[in-house]
């Protein structure tokens, strides 16, 4: 019988998922093969907004989305954009979306979302204190702005995220320009959420994280998996050179994760947010990552300059970037920063890997032993990283979880 120390484990995708997975298992004492047919962290974990942002526990499904909808969808370089030529693919997607919008699964799915934030930052100290590469989160904590919204709403927000236990400070437009002096007069208040971290370079970080994977004999194959074939013990997963054996098998290939997962009789409402950023050479002395309520980007100070980032474009994973989506940023970062001219440097579109209910896969495959899913992570990929990766570990070692995975299982769609 083969020992648990001998086990061979491939994860498929080399995002952040993949790799906090990937290295996670290894650290457990599996041979552990990661595949990436692009490379390492090239798709959406390349160009985030490096925010750990723990703070973010409402589902996206929400009834106050439908009130700002058709103000959004009249904007063609707006916040929400669906490209007519994809919206019938996308609307079963939309519809399942508008079901999770009731209060009773707003509820249920804000405590999903907590159970994972609460534990993200420290599963990233575990993970990262082991290299000593704890520098990396950077904790500055985060500032949500507001500059027309009235008082009382900007409590109602605050009283929403202190509900949730979420450590969180009201600031006045005084105690914002001390602790932002670059930030324009025109922002009357802000939430400080203290509990969060940021990351100077996102690509870096997880490129970091894989150098300490391969540096201790993990094996990444830069191939495209094309099968993976369920054998009497594990699998088979091929790619576009050779056929490989595994005992067990972690599909963590963000929003390409569906079509991987159907061969094997799964279906999961996949789709992907589009989402955008644009670098700005110089970070204009923000010293956290600030995030606007009205204008729905967020600007983080990184190594390169200030990234600006934002959107949600529904266009499938397939047709190019409209990079004016990107550069359309730009004049609210302007708007925000009290500064000279701000100039893009470079801009960049992600899939975001989204489900319905704003809530990833994670768990045990439902009719395969030693299959496993970890995708589905939307705009808290980053985030949730390293405590995914834990939660997978623990499935694969039989032990426990730390979180009832309930919430989180394929199970949920398959009904
Ligand atoms: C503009 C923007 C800003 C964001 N900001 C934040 C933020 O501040 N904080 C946060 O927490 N999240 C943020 N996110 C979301 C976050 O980036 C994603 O949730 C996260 O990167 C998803 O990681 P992943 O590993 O699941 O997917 P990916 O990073 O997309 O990785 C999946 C990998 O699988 C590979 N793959 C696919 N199919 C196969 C196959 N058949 N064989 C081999 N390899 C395959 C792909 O090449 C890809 O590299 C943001 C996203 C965007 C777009």
């Amino acid at each position: 019988m083969t020992n648990t120390r001998t086990q061979r484990v491939a994860v498929i995708g080399a995002g952040v998922i993949g790799i906090c997975t990937a290295l996670q298992l290894q650290q457990a004492g599996f041979a552990v093969t990661l595949y990436d047919e692009n490379g390492l962290a090239q798709g959406c974990s390349k160009g985030n907004a490096g925010h750990f942002a723990t703070e973010q526990v409402f589902p996206l499904a929400q009834v106050a989305l439908l009130k700002k909808l058709p103000a959004m969808l009249f904007n063609p370089l707006g916040p929400l954009r669906i490209d007519w030529r994809y919206a019938i693919k996308a609307l079963p997607w939309f519809w399942q979306f508008i079901k999770n919008m009731p209060t009773a699964r707003f509820i249920a799915h804000t405590h999903a979302l907590k159970a994972l934030n609460e534990h993200a930052i420290h599963a990233y100290e575990r993970l990262l204190a082991n290299y000593q590469l704890g520098h990396l989160l950077t904790k500055q904590g985060s500032l949500l702005t507001f500059e027309k919204t009235p008082l009382v709403d900007v409590q109602r927000t605050l009283a929403m995220y202190q509900a949730q236990g979420i450590k969180v400070k009201l600031l006045d437009a005084k105690q914002v320009h001390a602790l932002e002096p670059s930030l324009s007069d025109k922002i009357n208040h802000a939430l400080l959420f203290e509990d969060v971290a940021h990351s100077i370079e996102p690509h870096l970080f997880c490129i970091q994280l894989a150098q300490k994977f391969s540096l201790l004999k993990g094996q990444f194959r830069q191939q495209k998996v094309v099968a993976i074939t369920p054998k009497s013990e594990g699998f088979m997963v091929s790619d576009e050179q050779d056929s490989l054996n595994f005992d067990k098998v972690v599909i963590a290939a963000g929003a390409w994760s569906a079509s991987l997962i159907e061969p094997l009789g799964y279906t999961a409402p996949l789709d992907t947010e589009r989402g955008y950023h644009c670098m700005v050479n110089i970070n204009h002395g923000l010293t956290r990552p600030v995030a606007s309520a009205e204008r729905s980007l967020i600007m983080t100070p990184m190594s390169q300059g200030l990234r600006v980032a934002g959107t949600v474009e529904f266009a499938g994973i397939n047709r190019k970037a409209n990079n004016k989506r990107a550069l359309a940023l730009l004049p609210h970062a302007q708007a925000l920063l009290a500064s000279q001219p701000l100039s893009a440097t470079t801009t960049w579109m992600g899939c975001r890997p989204s489900l319905p209910d704003s809530l990833p896969i994670i768990g045990q495959a439902p009719n395969h032993n030693n299959l496993y899913f970890a995708f589905g992570h939307q705009h808290l990929g980053l985030t949730q990283g390293a405590i995914t990766a834990e939660l997978i570990t623990d499935l694969c070692l039989n032990k426990a979880p730390s979180i009832n995975l309930e919430p989180y299982s394929i199970n949920r769609f398959m009904r």
